[in-house]
């Protein structure tokens, strides 16, 4: 499936934690990342500054579900079951 553009789910729910320019320790999860527009959109798209994560993250039905709503529940659960290994504080 193609990313639902403005969706923004994984750009908000989940942590990442490689160095995104304006956030140099990473994301926390449930924070907006601070280059995603107004629209939702990436600031970084395309550009070599984008983490290395962010591109490999690919759209699929099992974490972006069929609506936005579904991303935010899947990406959301994924997180509360990975986050003790992430290291992330929550
Ligand atoms: S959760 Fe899926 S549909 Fe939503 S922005 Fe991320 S990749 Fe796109
Ligand atoms: S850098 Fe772009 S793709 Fe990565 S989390 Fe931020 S807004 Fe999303």
């Amino acid at each position: 499936m193609e990313c639902r553009t403005g969706c923004a789910a994984c750009c908000i729910v989940i942590s990442i934690s490689s160095p995104i320019p304006g956030m140099p320790e990473g994301k926390p999860a449930g924070v907006r990342c601070v280059q995603l527009t107004d629209d939702n959109r990436c600031r970084l798209f395309g550009k070599p500054e984008r983490p290395a994560v962010c591109g490999s993250l690919a759209a699929s039905i099992e974490m972006c579900g069929s609506a936005d709503e579904d991303a935010f529940r899947i990406l959301g659960e994924l997180e509360k079951a990975t986050a003790p290994e992430s290291g992330h504080d929550r």
